[in-house]
């Protein structure tokens, strides 16, 4: 057993796939624990088991796509009560200032969790286009 030297040839193979044109990604192989290529073929590939690794692309995929789904579902409850917050401050009266200072308060805050959302949705969905 030489696992420095093995290492290194592992090391090697990755260097020389990144440099013709394969990406390393933040997946690991379940098998070994080694950083996952991405291959210009679009299959992600261990460089020490040297074999394709396509379960924990799928697993990743769907654990992403059920995110996607919650967080989508968060996302139009936080929108629902901007609007709730939209009719509240519709009808507050200006000379009670306290009032529309919660309201907006509030809201700020709800478009800042809505702002947030939309971001992490974007970036759990633009991960595989990139
Ligand atoms: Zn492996």
């Amino acid at each position: 057993m030489f696992p420095i030297r093995g290492d290194d040839v592992v090391v090697k193979k990755m260097a020389q796939l990144i440099r013709t044109g394969a990406k390393l990604t933040g997946y690991t192989c379940p098998v070994c624990g080694t950083p996952l290529l991405l291959l210009k073929t679009g299959d992600y590939y261990c460089a020490k088991c040297d074999r394709p690794v396509v379960i924990v692309k799928s697993d990743e995929e769907e654990a992403q796509i059920k995110m996607r789904i919650g967080l989508a579902e968060v996302r139009n409850t936080v929108f629902s009560k901007i609007m709730d917050l939209n009719d509240q401050l519709r009808k507050a009266s200006v000379n009670n200032v306290g009032e529309v200072q919660e309201i907006t308060r509030s809201l700020l805050m709800l478009l800042e969790t809505f702002d947030k959302l939309n971001k992490i949705i974007n970036e759990l969905g633009g991960r595989k286009s990139s």
